[in-house]
């Protein structure tokens, strides 16, 4: 065949050529999968303000182009609708690998896709590093604990996980993710970060996508009663979203260190406690109701930092008081519960 005369044209090599004089710490070429959804879209904005170069890499399954609507048409800004289960070519620094539905709520609606999501988009992310050198920080989560039988969970606890549950195609899928990386690691030198974080909130999350602090405030300002699954003795720990973009980006940019690294506020609240304090802060809000418990739901959860203080120095700042009000300011710019629900 004539074309086996040619050799192929090593784009990696071509980008290393030309890119290599522009690459400095203070602006190096990210990709962000998972960019256009709520943690994504906010390291976006970070990223962008620091001057780097930012593609966002997104098939707006539960992202919308509204959140990175800002940055189209910037010189150093790219989005590609992109599904990460399926192959890409792409030359890039550093990746921030954070496409998957993270919302219970969306992550069950397509079990198998999700596995897809966290095994194929992982090893596709995977694959672009090992071919052009680029560092990968993986988005773990503080689900890969399961239901802990320790707690706080420090990073070397294996974890509690049901392997075949309504909830395992995720987290099993993360557990999985994260030993893909491990592996690409040891056996392909790959540098890789593995951040393991815990509930996070803030502004531009969905409404109505299931998670407790959305669907808590999103209730409160529409006049309904705050929906509670089981007595609301169920506690978790709440990290404002700017305070995990920091930890993300110290992470990612901190030599010599794989994680995996607990990111996530030490500060503990049932989710009851969590119910009250946005009643208080919205008095229009209808009662507490009681539903039935989901299963497989975790008891008790709050990461230990000890590790992340230690080699990030790095502790959430913004208090749960503190970041509601601002998540509240951000639903009530958006219209939310002053016109019916999307
Ligand atoms: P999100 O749903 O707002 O964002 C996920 C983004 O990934 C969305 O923009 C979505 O369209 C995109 N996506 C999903 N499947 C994709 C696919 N196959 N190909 C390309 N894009 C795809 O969720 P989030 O809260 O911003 O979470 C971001 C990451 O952080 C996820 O990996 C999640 O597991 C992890 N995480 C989040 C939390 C949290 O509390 N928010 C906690 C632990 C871990
Ligand atoms: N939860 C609740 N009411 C809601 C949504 C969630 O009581 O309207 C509970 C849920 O059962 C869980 C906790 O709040 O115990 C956190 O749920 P979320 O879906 O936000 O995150 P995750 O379970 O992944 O920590």
């Amino acid at each position: 065949h004539p074309d086996e005369r040619v050799p192929p044209i090593d784009t990696t090599a071509v980008w290393r050529a030309q890119h290599a004089p522009n690459r400095t710490p203070e602006r190096q070429r990210i990709l962000v999968t998972g960019g256009a959804g709520f943690i994504g879209s906010n390291l976006v904005d970070h990223l962008m303000e620091l001057g780097h170069e930012v593609i966002v890499l997104d098939s707006l399954f539960t992202g919308t182009k509204e959140n990175i609507a800002h940055w189209i048409g910037h010189p150093r800004f790219d989005f590609i609708r992109h599904d990460v289960t399926e192959r890409i070519m792409l030359e890039v620094d550093q990746i921030y690998h954070l496409a998957c539905p993270a919302s219970p709520l969306h992550y069950k609606y397509n079990a198998i896709k999700t596995i897809k999501t966290n095994v194929l988009g992982t090893l596709n992310m995977l694959g672009i590093a090992k071919r052009t050198g680029a560092r990968l920080l993986l988005a773990s989560t503080s689900e890969v604990y399961g239901d802990p039988l320790v707690h706080p969970q420090p990073e070397s606890y294996w974890g509690n996980v049901n392997p075949i549950g309504v909830r395992s195609c995720y987290d099993e899928g993360k557990r999985v993710a994260e030993t893909l990386c491990f592996d690409y690691y040891r056996q392909h030198h790959v540098d890789i970060r593995v951040a393991r974080i815990f509930n996070t909130y803030g502004p531009r999350m969905v409404e109505n996508d299931g998670r407790v602090v959305s669907n808590f405030v999103g209730q409160a300002l529409r006049g309904e009663e705050l929906t509670i699954f089981g007595d609301g003795s169920q506690t978790r720990s709440f990290c404002f979203v700017s305070d995990l973009v920091d930890a993300l980006i110290r992470l990612m940019n901190t030599e010599g260190i794989t994680g995996p690294v607990n990111l996530g506020n030490p500060t503990e609240f049932t989710v009851r406690e969590l119910a009250e304090l946005v009643r208080r802060k919205l008095p229009k809000s209808g009662p507490i109701r009681y539903l039935p418990p989901t299963p497989d739901d975790p008891g008790r959860r709050q990461p230990d930092i000890h590790l992340a203080r230690t080699v990030l120095d790095w502790a959430p700042r913004v208090p749960l008081e503190e970041g509601l009000d601002a998540m509240i300011a951000d639903f009530q710019r958006r219209g939310i519960g002053s016109r019916p629900v999307a």
